[in-house]
């Protein structure tokens, strides 16, 4: 593996503390207050996990090592569940999507994170996914959940869009949002469900950002974003970023094209524009640009 390292480390100011996995630019998050923790989809590998759990007990702490009260698993995908079952005592807290899986999608998470733990060499085989019927302290919520953490308060919001199931972290306190894989890569969207709500749930964060004067992104993987004005721009990067993807999809899909035929033009004609942007074209950005525009291109026919 490569070595985990602290991103954000958690202080008497800033008490969230972030470890940068080698797998994926994975950020296992966390936060403290007085002698409670939370921690947020904990990490990839178990070293990582171990790492975020000893720093919420001891950074910035004189007293005996703090309790771990809340885990938050913002969705389902299985680089995100992994370590739910490693705080002992915490209360799990998951959208009612993430339990309501059928038993075929679990399948596939549990079999997708069985072949990540193959090639990390993790053995893990008590895994089991999480909801209230694998585990007590699992907890499901709605549409919002308001947790404690020490003095703190710590809002969840569920946020379809990036996948049937996903949420987001609101500590309204230190003006930061956890935002799971919602600005994951601002200006590449990275949508695994339906590129409509994808586009509703980026109308709400801007709304959401703005009005609560967002000061901090911190997105389950890659760089944090500060300061309102860049997460604006970011956001309206992926906003933008739709608005010429869609009527591409729109004009290739009334002129008949087949659909693999249209998939690959409207993904092409995003290289031109992202690149307009100053954004570097990625393999992984040429792949995210297939998987929007076949998204855009289903809900037309
Ligand atoms: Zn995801």
């Amino acid at each position: 593996m490569k070595v985990p390292y602290i991103l954000l480390p958690g202080t008497q100011a800033d008490p969230l503390v972030v470890v940068r996995s080698g797998f994926w630019n994975f950020n296992a998050i966390g936060l403290f207050d007085g002698d409670e923790a939370l921690a947020v989809d904990p990490g990839a590998y178990p070293e990582e996990i171990a790492l975020l759990a000893s720093a919420l007990a001891t950074r910035a702490n004189e007293g005996s090592p703090r309790t771990i009260k809340h885990v938050i698993l913002t969705h389902s995908h299985h680089d995100h569940i992994r370590g739910w079952m490693r705080f002992p005592g915490a209360r799990v807290t998951i959208p009612r999507h993430v339990a309501d899986k059928p038993e075929i999608s679990r399948k596939r998470i549990l079999d997708g994170k069985t072949a990540i733990d193959e090639t990390m060499g993790v053995d893990d085989p008590d895994f089991a996914y999480p909801c209230p019927k694998n585990a007590s302290n699992v907890h499901t919520f709605e549409q919002q959940t308001t947790l404690r953490v020490g003095s703190l308060e710590v809002q969840v919001h569920l946020l379809l869009g990036h996948s049937n199931c996903s949420s987001v972290v609101w500590i309204p306190a230190h003006k930061t949002l956890l935002s799971g894989d919602y600005l994951v890569a601002p200006g590449v969207p990275y949508c695994r469900w339906q590129a409509k709500e994808f586009e509703e749930a980026l109308q709400w964060l801007r709304t959401f950002c703005e009005g609560n004067d967002v000061q901090r992104v911190i997105p389950a993987h890659n760089d944090i974003i500060e300061t309102n004005a860049k997460i604006l721009a970011a956001i309206d990067l992926e906003i933008d970023y739709f608005q010429a993807l869609r009527p591409t999809c729109t004009e290739l899909h009334a002129a008949g094209l087949p659909i693999d035929q249209a998939i690959r033009v409207a993904a092409n004609a995003m290289i031109p524009f992202r690149e307009s942007r100053d954004h570097v074209t990625t393999r992984a950005a040429r792949r995210q640009d297939r998987d929007n525009a076949e998204r855009v291109l289903k809900e037309l026919s």
